[in-house]
């Protein structure tokens, strides 16, 4: 496939989704602008958007190999990715398997405590409402996912979090929650967004050291030196601009 980037079918805070001849396929173009709080802080860091592409596309690639359906199909450049069209499930599924972030404020909890198994989480995706947390009833009542899909999605959720939590653990790293989007392409359920640290928390196991866009969204240090270090930890070697 030699498919290049037409017209921008939509801009979100970190990526451009382009059209491509071919009516199947688009490109994602990851861009270097970190956002938080639903797009009130903003700021544009260097490398972020080369760093995110390379380590998706590795984390996507695992998921995969392990028996996930993934939209993803191949790194284009150091920026753009080759993805199958999907229409996008409009459920956010979070995975947990520490106290953190949302959690740990909606109960009162101090974050770090471990769970006994993983939760799964529902959010609807609207940034006019912030992703306000539903349930799958809700969604299936609403129209936005059928129960089959949601059983799919939490199924594929949950080995996503076997994958990634392996991975990151023989890197010396807790996974301790994550964002998944999923699309519908043809009948089927695929994962169909990035897997970056832009949508996990990532703590160093030891000292808890947060290796993920809490940096940002906490004002907690760099975030370029934060990713060109998660980048050495994933590939072994530094990050070099291309
Ligand atoms: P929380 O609900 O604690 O804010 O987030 C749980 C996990 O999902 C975190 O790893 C967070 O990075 C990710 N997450 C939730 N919503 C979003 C979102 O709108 N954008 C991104 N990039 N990540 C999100």
């Amino acid at each position: 496939m030699t498919l290049a980037p037409t017209t921008i079918l939509y801009e979100g805070k970190a990526k451009q989704v382009y059209a491509t001849a071919d009516a199947d396929w688009v490109v994602l173009r990851f861009k270097d602008d970190a956002t938080a709080f639903n797009g009130v802080k903003k700021a544009s860091i260097g490398d972020k958007g080369a760093i995110n592409c390379r380590i998706s596309a590795h984390l996507l690639t695992l998921v995969a190999e392990a028996g996930v359906p993934t939209a993803f199909a191949k790194v284009l450049n150091g920026r753009d990715q080759l993805f199958r069209r999907v229409e996008i499930v409009p459920v956010e599924v979070v995975v947990r398997n520490v106290v953190a972030g949302g959690f740990a404020k909606k109960l009162g909890r101090a974050e770090g405590e471990r769970l006994a198994r993983p939760i799964v989480e529902h959010f609807y995706k609207s940034d006019a409402l912030n992703d306000p947390q539903i349930n799958e009833d809700a969604a299936i009542v609403m129209g936005w996912a059928s129960a089959w899909e949601l059983a799919c999605m939490r199924e594929r959720a949950l080995q996503v979090n076997d994958v990634l939590k392996a991975f990151w653990d023989a890197r010396g790293i807790d996974l301790i929650d994550f964002k998944l989007e999923f699309g519908r392409a043809g009948g089927a359920i695929l994962l169909a967004d990035e897997i970056t640290p832009d949508g996990s928390r990532l703590w160093e196991r030891g000292t808890g050291r947060h290796l993920d866009k809490d940096v940002f969204r906490r004002d907690l240090g760099d975030l370029g030196d934060t990713y060109r270090e998660l980048y050495q930890r994933v590939f072994g070697t530094e990050y070099r601009a291309e």
